[in-house]
């Protein structure tokens, strides 16, 4: 089923949908929600950037009515995806007048007790959802739905007491959606645990560790686009190359073409249905490379590609896990190749620290030739500042990039 029209949602929300411009439903979209909005348990079992926070959005935001208190609970690992999930929930909630609020802790707990006592959705981080809970300041007895989302991350970083205590408070009678990344023996456990003849459903096929590899190259900011050139050069097959912001897309696209490479480009200037052709003409090969960005490649069916060249390393780690699966899918091998600048750096740090079973090898840089690039290539710019340097805190003397732009 490939329509948001065809999966059992309610008018409001598939006003919401097309508010937010989805054109169509994920592979888990697709075949988890009309379970969820059937009312059934469920586990989702998908990879990051699928689109899970809509699937059970949906189931959420169908189920809770207005006022009538506290009906949804929506347990996440961190304050960031609280926070993300929040607004996405929000989004969903389109023409509904409800109450959604983000808990989590860091943060004092005065105007959190206020919030708790008119809201009816609560998204939280395990742990500071318990403390209210022990200080009497949450009411769960009218709940509905309960989702635990990124379970397998919750567990990894020891929330499982907190997650049990938080679904024994819970009314027995109630929705459970459980969502995961992958589906290990704990996450097992607590399903067979808590839940109630879950369906179990399982999408897109992920990437395979053993099947991936991941390099990287360090490399001058001056140099980049001709090392790209020259890596190219062995490429075989399919090669889709990620960059950070339009321009740079741009900018590789137009001097891969100077080189004689075949390739198309997607990022966020075009339209919805300009991205579906080119990717329709891309699936069909008519093209050897497409350059993008993270937004202009979400939600886009693309076939499976042998290479993944990461032009610029994405601030978001998840993006960077979203790129990678782009290839070794369904048993063939792929390549991650990552060109690192210096201001890189950070971004490519935060990816190795987030995901730690990743093995990315760095590669000797090989001898290549320079090309005269066609435009200059605009990264995030330096802020560099005139007159006498402010106390800013940040004190490491190098210049801030900041990766900001269009996408
Ligand atoms: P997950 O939770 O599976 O990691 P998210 O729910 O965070 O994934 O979604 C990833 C991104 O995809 C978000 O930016 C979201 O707005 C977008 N997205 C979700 N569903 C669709 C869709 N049907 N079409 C296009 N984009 C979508
Ligand atoms: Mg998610």
């Amino acid at each position: 089923m490939n329509k948001f029209e065809d999966i059992g949602l309610n008018s409001q929300l598939l006003m919401a949908i097309n508010r937010l411009g989805y054109e169509e439903p994920t592979e888990i979209q697709s075949k988890i929600i009309p379970h969820i909005m059937e009312g059934k348990d469920v586990i989702g079992e998908s990879s990051t950037g699928s689109g899970k926070t809509l699937a059970f959005g949906c189931g959420v935001v169908n189920k809770v009515e207005e006022k009538q208190g506290l009906q949804a609970l929506i347990l996440a690992p961190t304050r960031e995806l609280v926070d993300q999930v929040r607004k996405e929930i929000v989004k969903i909630a389109l023409n509904k007048k409800l109450h959604i609020t983000s808990i989590y802790g860091g943060v004092g707990m005065g105007p959190q007790i206020e919030e708790l006592k008119r809201t009816n959705v609560v998204i939280a981080t395990p742990g500071r959802l318990l403390d209210h809970y022990r200080r009497g300041n949450i009411n769960l007895k009218n709940l509905k739905v309960l989702v635990l989302d990124e379970a397998d991350r919750m567990l990894d970083m020891g929330f499982i007491d907190d997650i049990e205590k938080v679904i024994k408070a819970c009314p027995k009678e109630r929705q459970t959606l459980l969502f995961s990344a992958t589906i290990n023996p704990r996450i097992k456990t607590l399903s067979a645990r808590y839940l109630k003849n879950p369906v179990d459903i399982k999408a897109e096929k992920y990437v395979d560790p053993s099947k991936l590899t991941q390099v990287y190259y360090d490399v001058n900011k001056n140099s980049r686009i001709s090392l790209l050139l020259h890596l190219l050069d062995e490429k075989e097959g399919l090669a889709m190359i990620f960059c950070n912001t339009r321009k740079m897309v741009d900018f590789v696209t137009k001097n891969l073409r100077e080189n004689k490479i075949s390739t198309v480009a997607i990022h966020g200037g075009l339209t919805q249905n300009k991205r579906t052709n080119i990717i329709d003409q891309f699936n069909k090969g008519k093209f050897e490379v497409l350059v993008c960005t993270d937004v202009a490649a979400r939600g886009l069916h693309i076939e499976d590609v042998s290479q993944v060249y990461n032009y610029e390393i994405p601030k978001d780690p998840n993006d960077y896990v979203h790129r990678s699966g782009r290839t070794a899918r369904a048993g063939e091998s792929g390549k991650v190749i990552n060109l690192l600048c210096e201001y890189d750096h950070d971004n490519f740090g935060r990816v190795v620290n987030e995901y730690r079973n990743f093995n990315i090898e760095k590669m000797e840089t090989p001898k290549f030739k320079r090309i005269f690039a066609v435009g200059t290539e605009s990264f995030g710019k330096p802020q560099f500042r005139r007159g006498p340097r402010r106390n800013s805190g940040r004190g490491n003397g190098r210049p801030h990039y900041n990766n900001r732009g269009k996408r």
